[in-house]
C-alpha cells in the first residue's frame, strides 16, 4: 500500500470513529432529555443481527438517521425461537426506537422499544395479525409461550415475554426483567 493510500485509510478510520462517537453521544442525550435511564456507551451496536432478523430490521428501520442502536440479545434470541415455532417469516412493524422517535410515534414514555427489547409483529408466516381469526391468534400466543419456556430455561425464571394486543394491527412482544432499563421498570 502506498503512503498516500495508507494516509487516506487512516483518515477514513478516524472519521468513522468520530462519527460513531458523535452518534452515540446524540442518542444518549435523547435519553437524558427525556428523563430516561441513559444506556452505557458500550451498549450501543452498529451491526447486531440475529439468526432470522437483520441488523436493519433490529436497529435501523425506525432509526434511519443513525447507524447505532440498542439490541438485547436475549430478546432477539427469543424472537428467533418464535420465528422457528411459527415456521415462516415474521414481518416487523417497529423495533428499536430512539427516545425522540418514540415520542413522535406516540410510544409509551418508558417503552422498551427504546432499549432494544421489544418488537411489533405485523405478519406471521404470511398472515396478517389483523386478519387472523381467534384460533390463528391463539396458535401465535402458544408459540410465544413455548419460546418463553425456552427463554426461562436459558436465562432464569424471572424473565418472561409479555405481549400487548391492544392495537389490532400488530402484536407487541417484549422481554420483561432481562435488562435493567429503564431504572424504574418492574
Ligand atoms: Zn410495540
Amino acid at each position: 500500500m502506498s503512503t498516500l493510500y495508507k494516509s487516506v485509510f487512516v483518515l477514513l478510520v478516524m472519521c468513522g470513529s468520530i462519527i460513531a462517537s458523535e452518534q452515540i453521544d446524540t442518542l444518549r442525550d435523547m435519553y437524558r432529555d427525556e428523563g430516561l435511564k441513559v444506556p452505557d456507551r458500550n451498549h450501543f451496536t452498529n451491526g447486531y443481527s440475529s439468526k432470522y432478523f437483520s441488523s436493519w430490521e433490529i436497529g435501523n428501520r425506525d432509526n434511519t438517521d443513525f447507524t447505532w442502536y440498542l439490541a438485547n440479545g436475549a430478546f432477539w434470541w427469543s424472537m428467533d425461537n418464535i420465528r422457528e415455532a411459527v415456521g415462516g417469516q415474521i414481518v416487523l412493524n417497529s423495533t428499536y426506537r430512539n427516545p425522540f422517535h418514540n415520542n413522535d410515534e406516540g410510544g409509551e414514555d418508558d417503552s422498551l422499544h427504546q432499549y432494544g427489547n421489544a418488537a411489533d409483529a405485523r405478519k406471521f408466516n404470511g398472515v396478517k395479525w389483523s386478519e387472523m381469526n381467534d384460533a390463528q391468534k391463539q396458535k401465535i400466543r402458544d408459540h410465544i409461550q413455548e419460546a418463553e419456556i425456552t427463554l426461562k430455561a436459558e436465562y432464569g425464571d424471572a424473565y418472561f415475554l409479555d405481549i400487548d394486543e391492544s392495537d389490532s394491527r400488530y402484536l407487541h412482544i417484549e422481554l420483561m426483567n432481562y435488562c435493567d432499563y429503564p431504572d424504574n421498570y418492574s
